[in-house]
Parts: C-alpha cells; structure tokens; sequence
C-alpha cells in the first residue's frame, strides 16, 4: 500500500491559474509563491467579491476523537472532490498544519490517501511562511513589553504577572517554563516566563476571526498583555506598535490557495489550537470561498462538541456565517472504542460494542439539532467494518432524523464520496433554524453553564475558588461580555477523557479562565492544557529524509 507522502508525490498537479479559474478568479489577483501555491488579494476583495452573495456553507465535524482516527480532513477533502466531480463550483477551506505535531506524532496533516492537499511537502512545511510571521509579530511585543521594562516601566507592569509569552513553532517542553532576562543590568530584568506553540499564540486566534487589516489592528492593539502593579490589564495598544504588528501581517492575512489530488481548489489558511483557541481555519479563507464557491465545505477541529460549537457560538457569532448543513465524521472503529473495546479488539465484528459507542454520536447529532442545522452523517469505511455493523449504525442516524452516506474518500478520492456529496445537497436544501447555544449577553456562568448541559450533557458545573475571583475581575473590568472558548479533553463529552460514549451524572470543573481580548473570547480551562507540546520517545521527525534530488520521505 502507498503512503500519504507517495500518493501525493505521484499526483500531476495544475498550474495554480489552472486551479483560480474553477472559481473565476482573475490572474491579477493572485500573488503566486511558486507554481503551485498562490495568496489571493484583498483588492480582489475589496473591489469585487464582497458585493457577490455567499454559496451554500458545509461544516465537517465528527464524534469524539479515539485512538482509531476520524478522518475529518481526509472526508472534507473527499467531499469537496465528490462536489466538483459533480460540476459544482466547490471550494475546501482547512487549516494550516503546524510544524510541532509534525514532526512529533501527527507526521503532516493534509488529508490521507486519496484524499489530499497538494502540496504535501509545502503544506506541511513552511508553507507561505503565515506561521513565521505570527511567531515573529507574537515575539515582537514580547520583546517590546521586555524592553519596556528595561527602559524604566513607565507603564508599571508588574513583572510577576506578564501574561504575553514567546511562542516557537515545535513541540519542545524545555521551553515551557523559562527565566529571561539574566546575565546582569544590560541584558534586561530577570522574570518568569516561558513559551507556547505558536498555534496556542492568541494572534494566530486574531489571524482566524479578522475579517480585514483594520479589524486586525484593533484586535491586536485589544490584546491584554499583563497587569500593573495595581492589578489594571494593560493593553498592547499602551505599547504604540500596534501598527507595527500589523503590518507583519500584511500577507499572511491573505488566503492560500492550493488544489486537492482532484483538481479542487483549496483554501488552507490558519490553524489556531482547538481548546484554547476555536480551532477552525481564518474567517478571512471562509468568506472568500463563500463568495466564489457555490459550496464551501470546511473543517472544525476535535469533536462537535468542541470544534462545532466554537465554529457556531464564535465564529459564526462574529461574522455572520449560517452553515446550510453539518456533517458528522463517524467511523465503525472509533464507535466500538466508545463502547468499551480496546484498540487490538477493533477487527472483529461486535454489535453490543457498536451499540453502547454509538451512544456518542446520538448524542452529537442531538446536539447539532439543538442549534437547528440539518445533519449528513459520514461513516468512514474502513476494511474491517461488517455489513451488519453498518446496517446498525445507518439505522441508529436515520430513526433520529440525520441522513447517513458511507465515505470511501480515502481509498477512492471524489468517486468514494458522490453518495455522501449528494446527500449533503439535499441536506443544504433543507430549511433550517440556526441559533447559538447562548446569549453572549448572559453572566459567564450562564454562557458556560449553557455549554455544559446542552452540549456535553453534564448536570451543571462546579468552578474553583480562584475561578470565582476572576468571574467577579472580568465582571468588574467590562470583560465578562464576550463568547466562551471551552478547553476540554476532546476525548470525552466530559472533562473525564476515560469516560466515553455519552456519559451522565457528572459536574464539569472550570479550574482557570484566562482572557483572549484581542480574539474577541473568554477561554475556560476545565483541566490541565498544555500550550507547549512536548515530542514522544520516538518523534516521527526520526523517520523522515530528503534525497540529492530534493525528494522527501517520512512525512505521512
Ligand atoms: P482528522 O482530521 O479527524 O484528524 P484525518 O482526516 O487527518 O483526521 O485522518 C487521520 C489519519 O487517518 C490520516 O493519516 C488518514 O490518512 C487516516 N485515515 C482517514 N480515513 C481513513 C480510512 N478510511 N482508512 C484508513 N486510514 C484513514
Ligand atoms: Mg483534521
């Protein structure tokens, strides 16, 4: 059998004109880095594409995320290549991988099979370089805020309580906690600090809900770096480079485009965490492909319980973004891990497992109910999967009212998923009654509340006692308005990741909020996340190569 990297290495591809021109986009619009990557003005934007109406919006989602894999990429590629198969005008909007999964367990994240983005190599590399300049925009006003201090604080920050870090693109835990600032009077003041991944950096969560260079400006200059010695947020703007930051972003705010295995264009375009952040890709790739598109079929990250109800309560809250249906990524594997069974046991066929796992994504599609959008469930063949397993699971979707197509996208590109693509036409067509899960007006407990019992099925939420303290500080600075960011296991509906399936009888716990006042959200942490990654014992980094001849290996 073929690896991703093989797949993608065979692929003929078009030129990137060839590609613009299923969507009509001019020539003079496109800033090409290379053959077969191009960024799409804002001119074109401005001057022509904001007066068009959007197309149809399709959001791909799944059921909790077990060891046994999804596959949202690879059935979002595939259905965007059914579509175009089909002759309609299509467009993929995903995000941009990250270097520190990369090379630590994930080996690229593209698609698989022969559901792909092309190319590979450079999608998962660097790319058009969006990430450097978020690494080097984030590190500049963590410089600035340093040699603010250095110059005599004028702004009194207290150096105990800065919250803006440095961010890096890789998995590396020895930089999670770090002292700057040593050696002496000229090489600054020594204080605590450390670094995330620069997918965790709040400004690659700005880069994701701006909607232009103005936005971003204001967005950036929100952004609450730390406190004063007398406890009042200090903003960046109070650091005069908010312009200075912007223009880092002067291209990387413009969406990429490149093309599936199929010829399908797709817009790949930023990549923020998915729990403390909203983990979908810019609203800048959405709005242009809704535009050009007459269907866009987009990812959220995680489960629905998280990637979906962020993409509907944040970034559809912000921007107006209705999708005409959801579909829900299911795979007969994962639902037997909800049911108790362990990753070696996954060959056989097990009904009883089937049946007390599919109890997780019940309950999804219940939840995609609750916010009124027509539902397409997804099952990704697998070869181990059994015509009785599938009878079951296709019969569990249809007596709860969501239609159910099963995908060979990744065996069989486009063709795998022309039943899938058509079921989902239909869904679009369906009428629908799209409402957020709150009133972003309510008290943060309501907002998270709300949350917690709708979505993920809990009995309510317990909050610690330094919780409280920040609920009653953000209430006192004005900042308690604004959508819930929920950082959660994606492994479980609850804060458990050991309780699968559809678990009740529990509390969740919120043990710290913190404020991402430049993106616009409030991010609750119900565990212990981890905003630096560290690599495994063996990273995939290990098996990778490049040859004389430039040809890579090992990414997968
Ligand atoms: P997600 O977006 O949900 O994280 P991906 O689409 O990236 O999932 O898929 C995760 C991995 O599983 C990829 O390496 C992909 O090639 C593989 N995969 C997905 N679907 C299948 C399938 N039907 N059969 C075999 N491997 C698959
Ligand atoms: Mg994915």
């Amino acid at each position: 059998m073929k690896t991703d990297v093989q797949i993608a290495q065979e692929a003929i591809m078009e030129p990137i004109g060839k590609i613009a021109q299923h969507l009509e986009i001019p020539e003079d619009e496109l800033e090409l880095y290379g053959k077969y990557k191009a960024k799409i003005s804002l001119n074109y934007w401005n001057t022509t594409l904001q007066q068009k109406e959007n197309g149809k919006l399709i959001l791909v989602t799944a059921i909790n995320p077990t060891p046994a894999g999804e596959g949202k990429t690879t059935t979002s590629i595939g259905l965007g290549d059914a579509l175009h198969k089909l002759g309609k005008k299509t467009a993929i909007a995903l995000r941009e991988p990250s270097l520190g999964p990369c090379f630590g367990i994930k080996g690229g994240a593209a698609g698989g099979g022969y559901a792909q983005v092309v190319p590979m190599e450079d999608i998962n590399l660097h790319f058009t370089g969006d990430f450097h300049a978020i690494t080097s925009a984030h590190n500049l006003l963590a410089a600035v805020i340093d040699n603010h201090i250095q110059q005599g604080n004028a702004l009194d920050l207290d150096v105990r309580r800065i919250t803006w870090k440095r961010v890096v693109d890789l998995n590396d835990r020895a930089l999670r906690n770090i002292i700057c600032g040593l050696g002496g009077k000229a090489h600054g003041v020594p204080r605590e600090t450390g670094f995330d991944i620069t997918v965790a950096s709040e400004m690659m969560a700005i880069l994701c809900l701006t909607s232009d260079l103005e936005d971003m400006k204001k967005r950036l200059g929100n952004i609450i770096i730390g406190y004063t010695r007398s406890g009042r947020p200090v903003r960046a703007e109070e650091l005069n480079v908010t312009g200075a930051l912007t223009l880092l972003f002067k291209d990387a705010i413009k969406p990429n485009l490149v093309q599936t295995l199929e010829g399908t264009p797709a817009l790949i375009h930023g990549g923020p965490f998915a729990n403390i952040a909203h983990g979908c890709n810019s609203v800048m790739a959405t709005k242009y492909a809704l535009k050009m598109a007459d269907y866009t079929v987009t990812e959220a990250g995680f489960g629905a319980d998280l990637g979906a109800e962020k993409f509907l309560d944040i970034k559809c809250r912000f921007t107006g973004f209705k999708p005409d249906a959801v579909v829900i990524v299911a795979t007969i594997r994962a639902l037997k891990m909800h049911g108790g069974l362990a990753k070696t046991e996954l060959a056989t066929e097990n009904i009883e497992a089937l049946k007390k796992g599919m109890t997780n994504l019940a309950k999804h599609i219940e939840n995609i109910q609750k916010f009124g959008l027509p539902i397409v469930v997804a099952i990704n063949a697998f070869p181990t999967d059994t015509e009785n397993e599938l009878q079951e699971l296709k019969a569990l979707c249809e007596s709860m009212g969501a239609s159910v197509s099963i995908s060979e996208a990744w065996a069989k590109g486009g063709e795998g998923a022309i039943d899938l693509a058509q079921k989902v036409i239909e869904a679009t067509e369906k009428p629908s009654n799209f409402q957020y899960m709150y009133d972003v007006n309510d008290s943060i407990k309501d907002k998270i509340n709300a949350i917690a019992t709708k979505i993920y099925g809990a009995d309510g939420v317990n909050y610690t006692p330094a919780v409280e303290k920040t609920i009653a500080e953000f209430e006192a600075e004005g900042l308690d308005k604004m959508p819930i960011c929920m950082a959660k296991t994606q492994y479980s509906l609850s804060d458990d990741q050991f309780k699968l399936g559809a678990p009740t009888g529990f509390k969740i716990t919120v043990r710290e909020l913190r404020i991402s006042a430049g993106a616009g959200f409030i991010v609750a942490l119900t565990g212990n996340i981890l905003t630096m990654p560290g690599l495994p014992k063996k990273p995939a980094a290990e098996n990778m190569d490049i040859d004389i001849n430039g040809k890579i290996t090992g990414l997968f």
